[in-house]
């Protein structure tokens, strides 16, 4: 088996499925057979036991909700460009996409503040964007306005704990579970 029991498995709220935490495979499975969570999502893997084989989660949702305080997303640059999936928020290009014929890589991107720190402006979720360095060298120190640019989304602070961003990003399987 390939690293399956050192994997991480997402786990979610019952009902809501919102994202609680990222625990180890042996816990997921104590959580199964204990019958307090369900599988939502396998790795294709298999654990093999003695004369038993028993399929590696990758999500599973506790069967009852629990009430949990919401935590607050702690805000970091990379957690931004996370959020935004590395798109500007202004000219709206992305890694492969170029500008003035040079392809862009996730480099090309950087944290914009919509009012420039200069001015005043916060290291907050709602202050700050992905932007392209083209964007971000052309608005300067002024507001998007001032600059004849517009922002193609609100920033919003994340709904949910950035604690699956915070440790790198999880498997593909994961994202549609975890909402901002
Ligand atoms: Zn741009």
């Amino acid at each position: 088996m390939s690293g399956g029991v050192h994997g991480r498995v997402l786990l979610l709220n019952g009902r809501t499925w919102e994202p609680l935490s990222v625990i180890s495979i042996p816990r997921a499975i104590n959580l199964l057979l204990a019958e307090k969570a369900v599988v939502i999502e396998q790795t294709g893997e298999f654990l093999r036991t003695v004369g038993d084989r028993y399929p590696v989660p990758s999500v599973i949702a506790l069967r009852a909700y629990i009430n949990v305080p919401r935590r607050k997303a702690h805000w970091s640059r990379r957690g931004v460009l996370v959020r935004d999936s590395f798109t500007c928020i202004y000219c709206n290009v992305q890694p492969g996409g170029y500008i003035k014929g040079k392809m862009l890589t996730k480099t090309d991107f950087t944290v914009d503040h919509i009012i420039p720190k200069s001015r005043g402006g916060k290291d907050v979720w709602t202050n700050t964007a992905c932007a392209c360095y083209h964007c971000n060298h052309r608005k300067g120190d002024r507001l998007p306005h001032e600059a004849g640019m517009k922002l193609s989304w609100e920033p919003k602070t994340p709904r949910t704990s950035y604690l699956v961003i915070a440790i790198g990003s999880g498997p593909e399987a994961w994202k549609r579970y975890i909402e901002y």
